[in-house]
């Protein structure tokens, strides 16, 4: 059975994809699943404040132990290079055209490097149940990623599943974030990117 690491933005947006992993498999390209060894990665150093990402990694915690998931958390928490690293490499010219593609690089690439260490054979993310999030780059970051660990990356749009996730998520009392996570994404509660 293959192994997958599975980067976790959040609890929430866990959820849904866990339950899935868990009852029918991981989704193949062709809407077939296969059966994998799944573990769950939560690697997010930019969420602002450090309260938020304290509450955060708890909910991680908490739903984990809930559910018997394999888990490992990478507890770094970064807020002073992701600022200096969004003015140094985020702009027209730069490194990255925009803030999130930094960030999703960034956060994938720690991921990957667990992968690569420790004999995993997928890497996917729970950021694509999000239909907040920005899918091409996602996809292009991981595809990106992929070539430069041979590790394959799995992009599957769980967006549809959303709602659903959200819900199971407040049955279970798990800690639900009202803005994405760094700095820039809080504006008076609302979603902004
Ligand atoms: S809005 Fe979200 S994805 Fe974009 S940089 Fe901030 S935390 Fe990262």
């Amino acid at each position: 059975m293959k192994k997958l690491l599975m980067h976790a933005c959040c609890a929430p947006c866990f959820v849904y994809i866990e339950d899935e992993l868990r009852k029918k498999g991981l989704r193949n390209e062709d809407g077939s699943y296969e059966k994998v060894d799944y573990t769950a990665c939560f690697y997010n150093p930019n969420i602002h404040p450090k309260v938020e990402y304290e509450r955060r990694k708890e909910a991680f915690i908490k739903f984990c132990n809930i559910k018997d998931v394999k888990n490992i958390i990478i507890d770094e928490y970064e807020l002073n290079k992701f600022l200096k690293d969004v003015v140094e490499q985020v702009g027209e010219k730069k490194k990255y055209k925009v803030r999130c593609e930094y960030c999703y690089y960034t956060r994938l690439k720690k991921v990957f490097e667990y992968a690569k260490e420790n004999n995993f054979d997928i890497v996917s993310t729970t950021l694509t149940i999000s239909p907040y999030q920005n899918h091409e780059i996602i996809k292009q970051v991981g595809k990106k990623l992929q070539e430069e660990y041979g590790i394959e990356f799995r992009y599957i749009d769980y967006t549809e599943n959303f709602r659903q996730g959200q819900k199971m998520a407040r049955e279970l009392d798990i800690y639900m974030q009202k803005y994405c996570g760094c700095v820039f994404s809080i504006d008076a509660g609302k979603w902004v990117y």
